[in-house]
């Protein structure tokens, strides 16, 4: 049973139906057959980058994922080449590579997944089935209940073998915890109070040196920064974020100003005679927060906590897919090695996916501290050395291929941090100004 038909559920949805009799996934809304927006995911309407590595992790549980993307208006952009990059210290070196992301928006990312997904015959999904609780006792679940709200809200209890949580950052976990009678599970939160406003357009003439745009915040006195991205329907999404007073706002004729007010020009030069599609939708669900339920003993032990309720990240980073689709493989190899009913196998799932959380929760966290009104934990030694040496590693970007190929492979998910420090890297930021 998956609670969730998000990107998180649904790859789940996949890896269990390799195991399992039937999969039912339940989810509150009504799933359109189409790429549209719904409003269960209300980031939808948000830039979505689908990292190099989430990208082949999809692929390897649905082999052509991205070539149905692109056939479905998706357009292939190689990272280090199509990318125009605008960090504090000048333009990011281009170089043609094979590191790949796909423009398309969130909702035909996830129509993509979803068809394929419910395609398969032991996968059931219930729709508009909101579920409320969890019953069973604190060592087991044994039902999920909830309301059919095809059916005025009436109640359900369904009974399930396993249990995944994928209900995305808006998880009642806690709460349903509680109710059976677990222990609590510890959090930290790290919020930098970024906000993201987003407005789709029509471009009458595509860029012509780059066929995306990232600017990176300048830092603690500078934390505007933007992206603009091709989407599928000859459309274009721009997401301008900021912290703090920095933040953008909802009103539509500061929109411009606001890009205008970047680093550099280059996006609202873009969107000077485009043609707004939408008005401009905002978000402020931002926050870095990491359930440690690696750390609590005395959970269910059919219970799996999976993508957003397990640890969302600030979706400024764009990791949240990527690590929905590694922690779905991570999945696959545990069911392969060991059966789902032992004891202790959703203690031993949620270590390895926390250890999977380890490495974009420190990127993420490490940039947020830097900002002047984060909430959380002081930053730690480590991550004052590492933003000190991202830093001259951007520098270094900016002429330097190889500088910043090891840059976008972290960034990408693709490649480890300590290839940032292998020699030629190294060397790189040696003479990084
Ligand atoms: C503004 C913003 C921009 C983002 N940009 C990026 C990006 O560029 N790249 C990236 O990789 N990630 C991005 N993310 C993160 C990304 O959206 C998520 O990490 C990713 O979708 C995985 O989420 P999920 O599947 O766990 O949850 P979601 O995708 O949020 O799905 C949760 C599902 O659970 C259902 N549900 C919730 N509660 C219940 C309930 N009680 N009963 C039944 N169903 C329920 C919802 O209807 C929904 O379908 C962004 C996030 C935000 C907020």
């Amino acid at each position: 049973m998956v609670i969730g038909a998000g990107i998180a559920g649904l790859l789940t949805a996949r890896v269990l139906a390799d195991h399992f009799a039937q999969v039912i996934i339940l989810d509150r809304d009504h799933t359109p057959t189409a790429a549209l927006r719904r409003s269960g995911v209300p980031q939808g309407s948000h830039v979505h980058a689908l990292f190099a590595r989430g990208l082949r992790a999809v692929e390897t549980l649905l082999p052509g994922f991205g070539d149905e993307l692109c056939r479905r208006g998706g357009h292939r952009i190689d990272v280090c080449n199509d990318l125009a990059v605008a960090t504090p210290y000048g333009w990011g070196a281009r170089f043609p590579s094979d590191l790949h992301v796909i423009g398309a928006s969130r909702p035909l990312i996830e129509a993509v997944i979803r068809d394929r997904v419910l395609a398969l015959p032991r996968v059931h999904l219930k729709e508009r089935h909101q579920v409320d609780a969890l019953t069973g006792t604190p060592g087991h679940v044994d039902a999920v209940a909830g309301r059919d709200l095809n059916q005025g809200g009436r109640a359900f209890a369904i009974q399930a073998g396993l249990v995944v949580d994928a209900a995305g950052r808006g998880s009642r976990l806690p709460h349903w915890l509680t109710d059976l009678g677990c222990p609590p599970v510890a959090e930290t939160v790290v919020d930098a109070h970024l906000r993201y406003a987003t407005r789709l357009y029509r471009l009458p003439v595509p860029p012509r040196d780059w066929r995306a745009c990232y600017i990176m915040p300048l830092g603690p006195t500078h934390p505007r920064g933007a992206v603009l991205a091709p989407i599928e329907g000859n459309r274009w999404v721009v997401t301008l974020s900021g912290a703090g007073p920095d933040q953008p706002s909802t009103a539509e004729d500061a929109f411009l100003p606001f890009a205008r007010s970047l680093t550099t020009s280059c996006i609202a030069d873009a969107l000077e005679h485009a043609e707004p599609l939408t008005p401009v939708m905002c978000s402020n669900a931002t926050a870095n927060r990491r359930r440690h339920l690696e750390r609590t003993s005395g959970l269910p032990d059919n219970l799996l906590v999976v993508g957003d309720a397990a640890c969302t990240f600030n979706p400024i980073y764009a990791q949240g897919m990527t690590v929905a689709a590694v922690g779905a493989l991570a999945l696959s190899r545990c069911l392969a090695t060991r059966p789902h009913q032992s004891r202790s196998f959703a203690a031993r799932y949620h270590r390895r996916l926390s250890s999977l959380h380890d490495i974009p929760w420190l990127l993420a966290t490490t940039a947020d501290l830097s900002f002047t009104d984060t909430d959380g934990p002081p930053p730690a030694l480590h991550q004052r050395v590492l933003r000190r040496y991202l830093g001259r590693v951007l520098a270094a970007g900016t002429r330097n291929r190889h500088a910043q190929a090891a840059f976008l492979g972290v960034l990408n998910m693709v490649h480890h941090p300590a290839t940032l420090l292998a020699p030629h890297v190294l060397l790189s930021t040696a003479f990084a100004r």
